[in-house]
């Protein structure tokens, strides 16, 4: 199985037009993966999810119609006084799967190791699954301190049980600048990742994320161990989603 997660941040996406796009690219890729082959993930606001989820239930396709919705963030508390959070729980209520967590964009934001690591919590005391993100940034990288920092990430978030759905490699360097990461960087990541993951005897997929575009999907999904991409930008367009997903073979 392959992963393909879009995360649509806070942009507007025209759904009718994506879903449309979408659509167009299935009906003429005769081999278009199925659903049992790559799993296609979409990260969005909570507005929109009201309005995506009745269009996937309404759907004729298949395909469209196995997209499974996520959050891009949850609060790591249960409920009360915590101004524009949204809990696990409620998350649960409303139907959503589970939550993007550790995005660099909300560890920018405030949300240290501990945050994130509650926050995996919070949707494992609900039976959600998180997307769980690890990333170093360019400083990090030419200090050579690469391993001991993702090291310190996967430790961080691995405890009492909480262990990732899905790990994303995300250099924080290759997040929306159109620089994808070289191969040999993200297969030493993932090397890194994996011997982790073997001793703390975690069974999950690494995805990569950082800049995957229709142009570059082919050589990323080729990398060994790298088992589907979190996609931002490439996302944001039902075609070029799709044309992605059409690439990621099961
Ligand atoms: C992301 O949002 O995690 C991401 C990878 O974005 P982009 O594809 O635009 O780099």
């Amino acid at each position: 199985m392959k992963y393909l997660v879009a995360n649509w941040k806070m942009n507007s996406v025209d759904l009718d037009l994506w879903e449309k796009k979408f659509l167009k690219v299935i009906d003429s890729e005769k081999d278009f993966p199925k659903s049992h082959e790559v799993k296609l993930i979409v990260c969005l606001n909570l507005y929109d999810y009201q309005l995506f989820s009745k269009k996937i239930q309404s759907s004729k396709n298949q395909i469209f119609q196995n997209i499974i919705l996520y959050a891009q963030d949850v609060s790591r508390y249960e409920e009360g006084a915590h101004t524009g959070q949204i809990s696990s729980h409620y998350l649960k209520n409303i139907g959503l799967e589970g939550s993007i967590v550790g995005h660099s964009e909300l560890r920018e934001n405030g949300d240290t190791e501990n945050i994130v690591f509650q926050k995996g919590l919070k949707l494992k005391e609900q039976g959600l699954s998180n997307i769980f993100c690890i990333g170093e940034d360019l400083a990090t990288l030419e200090s050579s301190e690469k391993k001991s920092f993702l090291l310190n990430q996967l430790e961080a978030f691995c405890k009492k049980d909480v262990e990732p759905n899905l790990l994303a490699y995300e250099p924080i360097w290759a997040i929306g600048t159109g620089i994808e990461a070289d191969s040999e960087n993200i297969k030493s990541s993932v090397s890194i990742i994996n011997d982790f993951l073997e001793q703390k005897k975690i069974n999950t997929s690494i995805l990569y994320g950082g800049s995957v575009s229709v142009e570059n999907i082919h050589e990323i999904i080729s990398i060994p161990g790298i088992e589907g991409c979190l996609v931002g930008n490439s996302s944001l367009d039902g075609e070029q989603f799709a044309i992605i997903a059409s690439k990621i073979t099961g």
